[in-house]
């Protein structure tokens, strides 16, 4: 029997019911555990290589990728680990230009020293022959511009070309698209963001269904260390259970602000993939199945930013996305190359009527 998204997010992971056992057994702290003194390592030997209350998270999050899952520290550690374990010097991968821009900044500042060249392409395209190039990595839709790339065909583009596809899931969560189901080598992703959605925690993973794929990922782990602690993956694992419900909202939410901003002529640049107008609406409606709480647009001015998000109470000025508060930031101000007035609104899990009613109010005291 196959269930649906609030079913497989309730149940991800868990282990079998165990009279006098809770549903989600709490964190184990552990770094060495006990060895048998003539055999020695069981199952669990040291907790950078294996611990018990990672694999659990590890095993809820590979449950809703489709594939196997390695959980890292941060979303960085993840990307950096599949970048750093599967190309080599002499190497050329294909970049996000509109992505995430610490990934760019690895890139110029880490793998161009180690010898391997980044082409940097636009999500939407145009997309360059893939011919020469050991891995492409996509991010889609991107943060924080939203353009949606076709998995499907880059996939196969990749493939013929012989390199790997990589997509980063980061703010469609794998509830919102399957890029190993659609025909990526490997999914990365922060889970700091709508995965776990409470803003309390850092956490990356990378996914894969071949095996030998993923081992040499983990080796790359392994000898780096960049791992979660017990707690934040118990955290996580738990916030996982409403992920369904939390994307639901926000997804409501995101296509009344949409639309609320989309309507208002001092407000420009409106991108929401769920708009029928989107340039991104085509695309994300045929590979997505949900799309995320996350609303782009431009105030025209940094200072109108200010009196937008002084004004708004529901609006908390801070960075990150997809939790269950309503946040926004004008991303010029860390240094991504916005325009200054460009804001990243992701919408939380208010009443859409409240948060619809102190947007209007703030856009109308900050004009
Ligand atoms: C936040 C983010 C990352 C990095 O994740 P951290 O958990 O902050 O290290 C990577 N990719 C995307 C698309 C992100 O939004």
């Amino acid at each position: 029997m196959s269930f649906s998204d609030g079913t497989r997010s309730v149940h991800a992971g868990l282990p079998e019911p165990e009279v006098g056992r809770p549903f989600l057994p709490g964190p184990v702290f552990a770094a060495p555990y006990h060895l048998d003194p003539v055999t020695g390592p069981g199952a669990h030997g040291y907790a950078r290589t294996e611990q018990p209350t990672r694999e659990a998270l590890e095993a809820a999050i590979g449950e809703l990728e489709g594939g196997a899952a390695l959980a890292f520290a941060s979303g960085q550690a993840a990307v950096t680990a599949m970048l750093l374990s599967l190309v080599k010097a002499g190497d050329r991968v294909a970049l996000p230009g509109d992505g995430y821009f610490p990934v760019r900044a690895f890139a110029r500042d880490a793998l161009a020293g180690l010898g391997v060249e980044s082409v940097l392409v636009p999500t939407a395209g145009p997309y360059p022959d893939f011919t020469g190039l050991r891995l492409v990595m996509l991010e889609t839709p991107a943060n924080p511009g939203l353009d949606v790339a076709d998995i499907v065909a880059l996939a196969a583009a990749a493939h013929a070309a012989g390199a790997l596809l990589a997509v980063d899931n980061t703010a469609a969560t794998p509830l919102g698209q399957n890029p190993l189901a659609l025909g990526a080598d490997l999914v990365v992703a922060s889970g700091t963001k709508a995965l776990t959605g409470h803003s309390d925690l850092l956490l990356g993973y990378v996914a894969a269904r071949d095996t030998a794929l993923l081992e040499k990922v983990e080796t790359w782990r392994k000898l780096t260390g960049g791992v979660p602690g017990a707690f934040d993956c118990w955290l996580a694992h738990r916030s996982i259970a409403t992920m369904d419900l939390r994307l639901a909202r926000q997804s409501q939410n995101a296509a009344a602000i949409a639309s609320l901003l989309a309507g208002r002529p001092d407000v420009t640049g409106v991108r929401w993939p769920g708009l029928e107008t989107d340039p991104a609406y085509e695309i994300a409606a045929k590979q997505m199945r949900r799309i995320p709480g996350i609303v782009a647009f431009d105030l025209g001015s940094a200072e109108r930013v200010a009196r937008f998000l002084s004004a708004a109470r529901l609006v908390f000025a801070a960075t990150s996305f997809g939790g269950v508060h309503t946040t926004a930031d004008r991303r010029a101000q860390f240094g991504d190359d916005t325009a200054p007035g460009f804001v990243r609104f992701s919408c939380g899990i208010e009443d859409t009527a409240d948060l619809v009613a102190d947007v209007t109010q703030a856009l109308d005291a900050s004009a």
